[in-house]
């Protein structure tokens, strides 16, 4: 088995090692479990002024069945801060007195909520340099978490309040475990926001089509929308059939083999999920492909096919895929912290998941998405432990994995699950947004 450096130090000889030489020790953190509850202990909620954010979040908390502390007690499991009113530099005092204590109480695997405004839709200078220093704020407060706890800022526009609940579920639960420092936008909904009868199921009755479906993250995200209700069309190419039909029908859904690339991709896949499930609600375009090279040494092929797979084929999906998706339904690409940060010896798949960010951006203004109630969002995953990081030479791997605030990688769950969240018919308010999975990893923050 390869080395594991989070491994080693969690216990006997390791962990004397790294306690006696202050190296860090990652720590284990809290991940969804069905049926359990939605934050293992209670929530300490305050706000600047009115704070009418806040208000919404202690109804949530309190149909969720989570206690509600309005002062830090001997251990909250999360704060939630609102400072949607905020006005000056000068109130961001009630940021330091609140958060700031609060720390010290936090039970392990914490979490830190701090909504805020945008600053684009700011009346005054003064009121755009505070609702900017909350982002500032918020991503230095996860560089200074313990325990494996997260922070994040939502920022919510003005008349969206009532958007905010999928986001509020998602972020204090275990299904954000490896999401910190992240910058959510909540808008008006683009359709009607329908919350789960069953929160555990929240995408019962869906169909989801998965695309790189056979093994890895694909295959993860595919368990993961089945275990939370929704039926899978799983996509892999015909090399993979084995293991994609297994992936299918352990999870009692439906098996395309079909490349991407190929011209009558999507078609395919339209013409397979009317055929078998009746129509489709959500798609994840995730399958994807590396072939690292410098610059200097990337040959015309190398550069196209990561292009072809990663990027064109997913335009010219689309292009059959929306018009026959059901009307509120929700699209999800798979980008890379590459697209976000560069990577040396990766132009092409930077290049590749670089436009998955432009395209989801576009795609989810436009006009035809909009009038369908689709929303359009990206994931952008950091060091997830798969196969193909498991092949990274040692030393690298082990900075990928370290080089981030949890000091850990990520599992193909915690990019699943951030997956999930944007299919929720319950988050329609949520949409051109690009969500790393990365633990606040230092590359591109
Ligand atoms: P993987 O190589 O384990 O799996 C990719 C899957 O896509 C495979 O099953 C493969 O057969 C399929 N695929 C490749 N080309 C295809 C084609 N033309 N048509 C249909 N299917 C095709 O990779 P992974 O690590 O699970 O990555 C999944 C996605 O996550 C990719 O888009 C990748 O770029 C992205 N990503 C991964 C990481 C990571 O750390 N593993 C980090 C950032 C982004």
């Amino acid at each position: 088995m390869a080395f594991n450096y989070g491994q080693f130090v969690s216990g006997g000889v390791g962990k004397q090692l790294a306690t006696t030489l202050g190296l860090p020790r990652p720590s284990r953190l809290r991940r969804h479990k069905v049926g359990g509850s939605l934050v293992p202990g209670e929530v300490l909620v305050a706000g600047h002024g009115d704070a009418p954010v806040a208000e919404r979040v202690r109804h949530l908390l309190a149909e969720a069945g989570v206690t509600v502390a309005s002062r830090p007690s001997t251990s909250v499991a999360g704060v939630v801060l609102d400072l949607t009113t905020v006005e000056t530099p000068a109130d961001l005092e009630t940021l330091r007195g609140v958060v700031g204590p609060a720390l010290k109480t936090l039970a392990p695997s914490g979490r830190i909520i701090v909504f805020g405004r945008p600053p684009e839709s700011a009346t005054s200078v003064a009121q755009a340099a505070a609702r900017r220093a909350v982002e500032g704020i918020v991503r230095s407060i996860g560089k200074e978490m313990r325990g494996g706890g997260t922070a994040n800022t939502v920022l919510v526009a003005e008349g969206a309040d009532a958007g905010i609940d999928a986001t509020v579920r998602f972020l204090l639960s275990g299904r954000s475990a490896y999401v910190s420092a992240q910058v959510f936008r909540v808008e008006a909904p683009v359709a009607d926001i329908v919350a789960p009868s069953d929160w555990d199921r929240p995408l019962a009755g869906k169909v989801a089509v998965v695309t790189g479906a056979a093994r890895g993250i694909g295959a993860a995200i595919a368990e993961t929308l089945a275990r939370d209700g929704a039926t899978i069309v799983a996509v892999d190419v015909p090399a993979a059939g084995g293991p994609l039909a297994e992936v299918a029908n352990r999870l009692g859904g439906s098996a395309l083999q079909v490349d991407v690339t190929a011209d009558d991709a999507g078609a395919k896949i339209v013409e397979h999920a009317q055929a078998r499930h009746g129509g489709f609600d959500i798609v994840v375009h995730n399958a994807g492909i590396t072939r690292d090279k410098l610059l200097a040494n990337t040959e015309a092929d190398r550069w196209d096919s990561v292009l072809q797979v990663n990027l064109l084929s997913i335009l010219r999906m689309n292009e059959a895929l929306i018009p026959a998706i059901n009307h509120g339904g929700h699209i999800v690409n798979v980008s890379s912290i590459a697209g976000i940060a560069g990577n040396r010896g990766q132009t092409n798949y930077a290049a590749s998941k670089a436009g998955v960010i432009g395209m989801t951006q576009s795609l989810a203004a436009d006009q035809a998405i909009l009038d369908k109630g689709i929303t359009v969002n990206a994931v952008a995953p950091g060091f997830i432990e798969t196969e193909m990081t498991a092949k990274i030479p040692l030393a690298t791997r082990e900075i990928g994995r370290l080089t981030n605030s949890l000091q850990q990688g990520g599992l193909p769950i915690d990019v699943a699950e951030t997956i999930g969240y944007f299919a929720w018919d319950a988050n329609r308010a949520v949409t051109g947004n690009v969500v790393r999975v990365c633990g606040q990893m230092i590359l591109g923050a």
